[in-house]
């Protein structure tokens, strides 16, 4: 297929359009197949007559490849009216929960950079908001973020660890970078925070050991 493309039944759906015109309006075709129904309608009973047109959508001008023609595909190349409004209410909610999702990510960060503003002053407070930020990084990793967000969750951890290990709570550094190990994410991104995590955990273990 040269150019992705689909085909969308529209109609005015005003008072004077008729019931087989207006079940047909979003009904959403792939070029490739044979039209559901072409426009005007012969059977229209508007006393306007059909205004219905078709309207060919290229990827550029609205449509979502590959989403909306795999979509489309799976259907063997028709949806109707009422899969196409099913397919977009479920497309937008899913779109919705994935801004939600960056919105929730970027937060994070920030609460990572004013966490490492206040290791000074309000060390506890730091710790708390780096436990916070690796919820939510934790949580992303499931999602299209995953790819990135590994080298933030090793760089987050260093510091939760450097700072429980200064504030002495051993044991709680020791458990972080337990869990740290235990997520098994690419070494990819600090090298040093990496470096200072395995030193640090060989340190926690010697003095814990005493
Ligand atoms: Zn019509």
């Amino acid at each position: 297929m040269s150019e992705a493309a689909v085909i969308r039944w529209s109609c005015l759906e005003d008072s004077e359009s008729c019931a087989a015109c207006r079940a047909l309006e979003n009904t959403t075709w792939l070029p490739e197949v044979p039209p559901p129904a072409s426009a005007p309608l012969s059977t229209c009973t508007s006393p306007e007559g059909c205004r219905c047109v078709t309207v060919t959508e290229i990827a550029q001008f609205g449509i979502d490849e590959p989403a909306d023609v795999a979509f489309l595909r799976r259907l063997g190349g028709v949806a109707t009216s009422q899969q196409m409004a099913k397919y977009e209410a479920e497309r937008d909610s899913e779109r919705y929960a994935n801004r939600q999702e960056d919105d929730r990510i970027h937060q994070a960060g920030e609460t990572v950079t004013a966490a490492w503003r206040l290791e000074k002053t309000d060390p506890g407070r730091a710790v708390t908001m780096y436990r916070e930020s690796l919820a939510v990084y934790k949580e992303g990793m499931r999602g299209p973020a995953g790819s990135w967000l590994p080298s933030h969750i090793h760089f987050t951890y260093n510091r939760l660890t450097m700072l429980l290990e200064k504030l002495g709570r051993w044991d709680e550094a020791l458990k972080e970078l337990g869990d740290h190990d235990g997520l098994k994410l690419p070494r990819e991104g600090p090298q040093a925070a990496l470096g200072a995590m395995e030193k640090r955990r060989e340190r926690l273990a010697r003095k814990l050991a005493r």
